[in-house]
C-alpha cells in the first residue's frame, strides 16, 4: 500500500480486497453504457472507504437472456475497502440508482448493474447478499475480466484462472471504441 494513495481510517480498520462486476447495455439521459461503467469505476475510487482501485479492460458480450437487446459492456474492478459487505452492497445499489436504473424484464436491458463478485474469501448467504456472486461460475463475461485482474479464488473446486469459462471467448470480445 503506497503512502500517497492510502486513505486514512481508524487504525483497527481492515482493508479487504473485493471484486465488483459492472455491466450496462442501455443508454439514457445519464450516459451511454461505456459512460455508465466508467462513471461507476470513478465513483468507487471516490469513496472515502475504498482505495487502490484497478479496473479491467472493457468487454463487449452478447446478452444472457432475451436476445432482442443490445450487447453488454462489462468490466470488473478490484478494490480494497473497509466497508462491510452490506455497506458495500448499499453503495453498489446507489451507483445503480445514480445511473437511473429501471427494472424492466428479467435478464433484460439495464443502464447499470453493479454486483459484488468476491469479498475477500468470505462466504455470505444473507437475504440481500450472496458472495461469491451466485452467477460467477456460469458467466465468461465475469470470469474473463476477473482473470485479467489476477483475482485468486476457488470456483467449483478449481482455481479461477483454470476455470473453462475464464478461458472461453464465445460471445465476448474486448470492447473497441468506434
Ligand atoms: P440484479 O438483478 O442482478 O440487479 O439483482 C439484484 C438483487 O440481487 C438485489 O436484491 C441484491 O440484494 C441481490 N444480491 C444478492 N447477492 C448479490 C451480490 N453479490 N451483488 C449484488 N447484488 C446481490
Amino acid at each position: 500500500m503506497s503512502a500517497t494513495t492510502s486513505k486514512h481510517t481508524a487504525s483497527d480498520s481492515v482493508w479487504t480486497i473485493c471484486y465488483i462486476g459492472l455491466g450496462s447495455n442501455l443508454s439514457n439521459a445519464m450516459g451511454t453504457p461505456t459512460e455508465h461503467v466508467q462513471r461507476a469505476v470513478q465513483a468507487l475510487a471516490a469513496h472515502p472507504h475504498i482505495q487502490n482501485v484497478a479496473a479491467s479492460s472493457l468487454y463487449q458480450s452478447v446478452p444472457m437472456g432475451p436476445q432482442d437487446q443490445p450487447d453488454f459492456i462489462n468490466a470488473a474492478v478490484r478494490i480494497e475497502t473497509t466497508l462491510s459487505p452490506i455497506a458495500l452492497l448499499d453503495y453498489c445499489q446507489l451507483l445503480e440508482q445514480q445511473a437511473a436504473r429501471v427494472r424492466e424484464r428479467r435478464w433484460g436491458e439495464r443502464s447499470l448493474d453493479v454486483d459484488i463478485l468476491l469479498y475477500g474469501d468470505a462466504q455470505i448467504n444473507e437475504p440481500r447478499l450472496t458472495v461469491p456472486h451466485s452467477g460467477l461460475h456460469e458467466r465468461n463475461f465475469v470470469l474473463l475480466p476477473l482473470k485479467e485482474l489476477g483475482a485468486v479464488a476457488q470456483i467449483e473446486g478449481q482455481a479461477l484462472s483454470a476455470h473453462p469459462l475464464a478461458n472461453d471467448w464465445q460471445g465476448i470480445k474486448r470492447f473497441e471504441q468506434t
